[in-house]
Formats: C-alpha cells, sequence, structure tokens
C-alpha cells in the first residue's frame, strides 16, 4: 500500500513538474500528461523519426574536422588563446555588416554547451548570443526544462558575426569560421553539446540530415554526445514544436545528471 502511494506521489510529482515547464514554454496544454503516460508505456517513435538505429548506438555522424586534426586538440589552448587568435577577424565577407563580433557567453568550463547558428540583429548590437525573443525561449528552456542558468552553460554560433538580412551563413563564411568552433569546444571540453536548428546541426556534424529527422537522437563529435533540437526562433514561429523540443531536452537533462563529478 505504502509503495503504491509512492507511485502515486511519483506520477503527481511528475505532473507537477510537467506543467511547470510546460507552461514556461508555452506548450498546448493537452501534452501535459504525456510524461505520465510516458512513464507507464513509452511512446512508440514518430512516423517521420529515424528507427532505432538513429539512436544512441547509431554510427557517429560524419565530422566537420577529422579527430586528430590540429583544429581539434583538446587543451591545447585556453578560450581566451582561441579570442586573441580571432583578433578583429576579416577572413570572411561577414565582416563587412557586423558591428560586434559575436564571440560566445558562458562558463568557460561548462559540462554543457550550446552550439548555435549565427547571430541575429539583436545579437550582433549586444555582442552576445541568444539575446532577444529567442534568447529568452532559450533561457526559459535552461532554467525550466534542463534546470541550468545561462552562466552554467557555454554558448556560441557556427558563425561569428551577422549575415546580412539573417540568411543562413554561406558555405565559404562557414569554412572561414567553423574552425574557431572547433577551437572553442576544443578548449572547453564540454561534455554534452546541444545543437540548436538545422543550419548548425549540419555544420557542427557535417551531415545532410535536416533538424526535424535528427533532434532527439544523439550524435557524437569528437566522442562528445550532441543532441540536435530545433532552434528557439523556430520555436517561436512553430509553437506546436515545443513538446518535441521539451523532451529532447529532458533526455539532455538525463545525460548530465548521470556525468560523473561534474565541473
Ligand atoms: S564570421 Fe567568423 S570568419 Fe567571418 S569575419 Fe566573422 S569572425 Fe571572421
Amino acid at each position: 500500500m505504502s509503495e503504491m502511494r509512492d507511485e502515486l506521489a511519483d506520477l503527481v510529482a511528475d505532473v507537477r513538474a510537467a506543467l511547470e515547464a510546460n507552461r514556461a514554454l508555452g506548450v498546448v496544454d493537452e501534452s501535459v500528461l504525456d510524461p505520465v503516460v510516458e512513464a507507464v508505456a513509452p511512446a512508440d517513435p514518430p512516423a517521420s523519426a529515424p528507427t532505432s538505429s538513429a539512436s544512441t548506438k547509431e554510427q557517429p555522424a560524419l565530422i566537420a574536422v577529422p579527430p586528430g586534426s590540429t583544429l581539434f586538440a583538446p587543451g591545447a589552448e585556453s578560450l581566451a588563446d582561441v579570442r586573441q587568435a580571432l583578433g578583429d577577424c576579416t577572413r570572411c565577407g561577414l565582416c563587412e555588416g557586423r558591428r560586434n563580433i559575436v564571440f560566445g557567453v558562458g562558463d568557460p568550463e561548462a559540462d554543457l554547451m550550446i552550439v548555435g547558428e549565427a547571430p541575429g540583429f539583436n545579437e550582433d548590437r549586444v555582442g552576445e548570443p541568444f539575446v532577444g525573443a529567442a534568447g529568452e525561449m532559450l533561457d526559459k528552456m535552461l532554467v525550466h526544462v534542463l534546470g541550468l542558468q545561462r552562466e552554467q552553460v557555454y554558448i556560441a554560433n557556427v558563425v561569428k558575426c551577422r549575415p546580412p538580412d539573417n540568411r543562413n551563413p554561406a558555405p565559404a563564411e562557414v569554412a572561414s569560421c567553423l574552425p574557431f568552433l572547433m577551437r572553442q569546444i576544443a578548449a572547453i571540453q564540454p561534455r554534452l553539446i546541444l545543437v540548436l536548428g538545422s543550419v548548425a546541426l549540419k555544420n557542427l556534424l557535417d551531415t545532410t540530415d535536416g533538424i526535424t529527422r535528427s533532434r532527439g537522437h544523439w550524435r557524437e563529435l569528437h566522442g562528445i554526445p550532441v543532441m540536435p533540437t530545433f532552434h528557439p526562433a523556430y520555436l517561436l514561429r512553430n509553437p506546436a514544436h515545443k513538446r518535441l523540443t521539451f523532451n529532447d531536452l529532458k533526455a539532455v537533462r538525463a545525460r548530465y545528471d548521470s556525468l560523473d563529478g561534474k565541473r
């Protein structure tokens, strides 16, 4: 009897937690009971998602920089060294329209690193990634689902200068800037990476898979587990997909909790 009471108490706690997170992210109310249903019987993967071959056991995706490359030498340089090396960069044409280089922000020893696509209007003005409406959404994701403050993670983008009219960065621009992101990753040595949106996913992991197909399934970059999910700006335009992102973040939280000796 007391066992049953404990289980019920756990379920109530789950519902409360889901309610709080769903409200915070603006997820539709009818989905709020899903965590309880999942707790009893895990749901089948969505029809459009890869089968179990794309789960945690899948082969790592192709990577942008081969292991052993001098571009990824863990511990070879600090984050400050990377920033100094980037300097007042003019390596690609994106330097022409920028106000600020948006290098990155957060804990240089973070266990969780978040990688987005490129600075937008607000980021360019402030010089910090994910400010404005998308930044607020990311902060909600961090606080209410991952249980982390912005200061506890490290956030950076694939390119560090704003593309005009918020277009996707061109391949040549990514090729110029991506090595600095890889050096940031090597300096920070995060133990998990959350990648936001299709552009970041395709360039960081050198895959042609889109975000809709890839999200929710662990990948790997130089041995670091990588979870792709939707970009917060996309979620603002497509709120129905917040629920899927909520599930992806729960998977990240579970893996984060299982890390030994968090820094
Ligand atoms: S986007 Fe990157 S490579 Fe291009 S100018 Fe800015 S910092 Fe340099």
